[in-house]
């Protein structure tokens, strides 16, 4: 059996029609970039995140960037972000001119501890970026507390979230502003590039559409220098057609997890934590195991696609290098470095996929 890590081909016939309408309207309108259409999707994924705005843009990597630069974070001032996550997380921190601060991530939940952030504290501290890491929300109420003590910013870094909740309460709206990867491959994907930024602050949401589109208010009212991260035409209108299925998809999702949960319960296996308060949406489905390299390469032998998410901890990669951290200074991030594994997780996975998968693993670690 071939089960690959993810698969885009099969969403897309089981929606095809609608899709293919859809995007053939765009170019027959050719309302390339911008326009009505990305309007009409800016407004439903600000009803859909419960967020009073949403502003598209490029991307997810500038979405972190420009939502920083909206909340005032700029150079001179300290950010402190997860030593496990995407590089996009800390990159953009420096391209506002910031510095990005490591914080340790909790042991079984993955996402940053609130206790070590405090510990990073420094009086250049402007923000906080929790991420919400494989589709678990973070643990808002302790990191919203320290943020308050402290007078922070956060941002929520939600590439990995769409659609998840902690107490109820959709990630993304709990810091002052947030933002969103459309990256094809995420739970709410485009045909390409795309991203988008959700806040409740007016004043934010204005400072966003005037960044992503050269610093205008109004044209050639150039107020600032900005740069060009608009969303495009028919990226717009593939999300828009999307959104309207992706709770559908998100239950199919946290349904193959419980899946694979219950066949992994007692393997041993260290496997996802759903704490009872959290809609955990399962970006990733990742277990720890040692022998990892043996086992990825079995499951290979047997049509298997896993993955790793991610190979090496920010602090340790060479573009931080120059920060010179040790891996006692982040201890739980260093130690699952080697046993982390990404299992193929997508919403079309079948029960008789999962328990392929599961028998194929089990098979090689006991
Ligand atoms: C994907 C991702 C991003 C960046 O999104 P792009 O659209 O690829 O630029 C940022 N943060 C996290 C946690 C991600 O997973």
């Amino acid at each position: 059996m071939k089960i690959p890590f993810v698969d885009l081909k099969s969403q897309y016939h089981s929606i095809k029609s609608e899709m293919d309408q859809a995007i053939a309207n765009i170019i027959e309108n050719t309302a390339f970039v911008g326009g009505k259409v990305v309007k009409d999707f800016e407004e439903a994924f600000a009803q859909y995140s419960g967020a009073k705005h949403c502003v598209a843009c490029a991307n997810g990597t500038d979405a972190i960037e420009i939502a920083l630069r909206a909340i005032g974070v700029g150079p001179g001032d300290e950010v402190i972000v997860p030593a496990s996550t995407w590089i996009s997380t800390a990159e953009a921190v420096s391209t506002v001119g910031a510095k990005p601060v490591f914080a340790e991530v909790l042991p079984k939940l993955y996402t940053i501890d609130a206790a070590d952030i405090e510990r990073k504290i420094s009086d250049k501290t402007k923000a906080i970026i929790p991420v919400h890491l494989y589709g678990l929300p973070a643990e808002m109420d302790e990191i919203m507390e320290v943020a308050r003590r402290h007078d922070l910013k956060v941002m929520e870094d939600c590439a990995q979230a769409h659609g998840a909740t902690y107490k109820g309460q959709k990630v993304g709206t709990f810091g002052d502003a947030a933002s969103f990867s459309f990256y094809p491959g995420k739970n709410l994907g485009a045909y390409g590039d795309a991203g988008g930024m959700i806040t409740n602050h007016d004043d934010v949401a204005e400072m966003m559409r005037i960044i992503i589109d050269h610093g205008q208010k109004g044209k050639h009212n150039h107020l600032i220098e900005g740069r060009n991260s608009r969303l495009d035409g028919i990226q717009a209108a593939v999300l828009t057609v999307k959104l309207k299925h992706i709770e559908k998809w998100t239950e199919a999702r946290i349904a193959n997890a419980k899946a694979y949960n219950a066949l992994l319960e007692n393997s041993g296996l260290t496997f996802p934590v759903i704490p009872d308060y959290s809609r955990h949406v399962f970006h990733l489905y990742v277990v720890q195991i040692d022998n990892r390299e043996q086992i990825m390469e079995n499951l290979g032998s047997k049509g298997i696609a896993t993955g790793i998410h991610y190979p090496t901890p920010l602090p340790y990669l060479k573009a931080y290098e120059h920060y010179g951290h040790a891996p006692s200074d982040f201890p739980v991030s260093y130690g699952q470095m080697d046993n982390i594994l990404s299992l193929p997780m997508f919403p079309e996975l079948t029960k008789e996929q999962i328990s392929y998968v599961c028998d194929a693993l089990l098979s090689v670690t006991v």
